[in-house]
C-alpha cells in the first residue's frame, strides 16, 4: 500500500538532494572536522559552507550558528543559557501552547524554583502582546515564544514580542522549530536573541538541529567538551547531518514560494472541501495567519485516535490532538489553551503537507474522510443524542 503522507509537523522525507550530499560523509569523508590533517579539515570545509547555507535561510551571520543534536536541544540551550548568565534573575515567560521542549523544561524549572508565566491565548490561538507587556518584570530572564505552533500552524508576532522584550533589557529567545523554511526569516531585520531549528522538520535528516545566537548576546554552554562550535557546543560534530541541513536550508530557501503558493494552495483545498463535505467540522486555529502546510479540523462527536486509525488503513497518516495517557484521551494543552469544546477537541486531526504531496493525494483524502467520519458518528452514542436533540 502506498502512503499519503500529511504528517510532516511530525518528521519530513529526507529530501533526495539532501541525502546525496550527506552519502559521501559517512564512508567516504569520514574524517574528524577537528583533525589537523587535510583529510578531516575537508569534511570542516563542508561544515563551514553548511553554516553558511543555514545563516543564509534565516538572515543570521555564519558564526551565529551553533549545531546541535535537535530541536529540543536548541531550545533548552536557550533557556538554560538565558538563566546562566543572568543567575540574579527568576522569571521565565512562555506561552500555554509551547512545545514540551520548552513548556517540560519550565516545567522542571518551576520545581527548581524559577517562577513561570504561561501566557494565554485565544480562541484562534492567537496571543495577545498586551498580556506579554504586563507580565514582563525586572526579574525577568527571557521571553520564549513559538513562532509557529506545531498542532494549528498558528504564526505568534514574535518580532513585535522581541522589541517589548528589548525595551525591558530582557533576552528573547523563539522556537522556529515549524516555522522555518516555511516562511520567511530575518534576523537581520528584528531583535531576536536566540531562534531554535530542527533539521528533520525541513526534510533535512533526524538528528541535528541549529542554535541561533544573535552576535554580543552572553552564551552559556549546555554541552561541555571539547573545542567544537567555538566552544558552545562540545561533542564531535555529526558531519553528515549538518552538511545535510545546509543542503535542506538552500532548497528550503529555494522551495519557499512554492510553500506559500502550491502547498497553501493544496491544504486550503483539503480544509475547505473537508468543511464543505462533512457536518459539524471546523478549523482550529486563525484561519488568516497560518503556517502554509498546517491545517487542524475538528469533527465533532468522533476521537480523533479512532479517525487516525481508520485513515491508517488507507495509509494515509496524520497526528492527532488528542493521545491517550494513562487510559484516558486527554485533549491537547494546545487545544485546552484555545477552549476547543470538549466534544470538538476530542475529534481533532492535524493535517500538515510538504512540497512533495501531490494534488491527486489531497483529492483521494477528500474522498475517502466524509465516510470515515460518518462511520464512525454512526457508533457515536453523543452524534445519535446530538441528531436527535436537533
Ligand atoms: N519545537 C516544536 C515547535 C516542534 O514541533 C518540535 C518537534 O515536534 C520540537 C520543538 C522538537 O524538535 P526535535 O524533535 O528536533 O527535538
Amino acid at each position: 500500500m502506498s502512503v499519503i503522507y500529511l504528517d510532516n509537523n511530525a518528521t519530513t522525507q529526507v529530501a533526495e538532494e539532501v541525502l546525496e550530499a550527506m552519502l559521501p560523509y559517512f564512508r567516504e569523508f569520514y574524517g574528524n572536522p577537528s583533525s589537523m590533517h587535510t583529510f578531516g579539515g575537508q569534511v570542516g570545509q563542508k561544515i563551514r559552507t553548511a553554516r553558511e547555507q543555514v545563516a543564509a535561510l534565516i538572515g543570521a551571520l555564519p558564526e551565529e550558528i551553533i549545531f546541535t543534536s535537535c530541536g529540543t536541544e536548541s531550545d533548552n540551550s536557550a533557556i538554560r543559557s538565558a538563566l546562566a548568565t543572568q543567575p540574579d534573575k527568576k522569571h521565565i515567560i512562555t506561552s500555554r501552547v509551547e512545545h514540551p521542549a520548552i513548556r517540560a523544561l519550565c516545567a522542571q524549572l518551576a520545581n527548581q524554583g524559577y517562577r513561570i508565566t504561561e501566557l494565554p491565548v485565544d480562541k484562534n490561538g492567537v496571543l495577545d502582546l498586551e498580556n506579554l507587556e504586563k507580565s514582563m518584570t525586572p526579574d525577568t530572564a527571557v521571553v520564549s515564544l513559538m513562532w509557529g505552533n506545531n498542532e494549528t500552524g498558528v504564526i505568534f508576532p514574535v518580532e513585535a514580542a522581541a522589541v517589548m522584550a528589548h525595551e525591558k533589557g530582557i533576552l528573547f529567545h523563539t522556537d522556529a522549530v515549524q516555522a522555518a523554511g516555511k516562511i520567511p526569516i530575518d534576523l537581520k531585520k528584528n531583535a531576536i536573541d536566540m531562534l531554535s531549528i530542527s533539521g528533520h522538520k525541513l526534510h533535512a535528516p533526524k538528528g541535528v538541529g541549529v542554535l541561533y545566537i544573535r552576535r554580543g548576546t552572553k552564551y552559556s554552554p549546555f554541552m561541555i567538551g571539547g573545542h567544537q562550535e567555538k566552544e558552545r557546543r562540545g561533542g564531535t560534530e555529526n558531519s553528515p547531518g549538518i552538511i545535510g541541513l545546509g543542503k535542506a536550508c538552500e532548497l528550503a530557501a529555494k522551495n519557499m514560494d512554492k510553500e506559500n503558493t502550491y502547498v497553501k494552495k493544496l491544504r486550503d483545498k483539503l480544509e475547505g472541501e473537508l468543511l464543505k463535505r462533512i457536518p459539524q467540522s471546523r478549523v482550529n486555529g486563525d484561519t488568516g495567519n497560518r503556517l502554509p502546510n498546517t491545517t487542524n479540523i475538528s469533527f465533532e462527536y468522533v476521537e480523533g485516535e479512532a479517525i487516525l486509525l481508520l485513515m491508517n488503513e488507507l495509509g494515509i497518516c496524520a497526528s492527532s490532538g488528542s493521545a491517550c495517557t494513562s487510559g484516558s484521551l486527554q485533549p491537547s494543552h494546545v487545544l485546552r489553551a484555545m477552549g476547543v469544546p470538549f466534544t470538538m477537541a476530542h475529534g481533532s486531526v492535524r493535517f500538515s503537507l510538504s512540497i512533495y504531496n501531490t494534488e491527486k493525494e489531497i483529492d483521494f483524502v477528500i474522498e475517502k474522510m466524509p465516510p470515515i467520519i460518518e462511520r464512525l458518528r454512526g457508533m457515536s452514542p453523543f452524534w445519535n443524542q446530538s441528531c436527535t436533540n436537533q
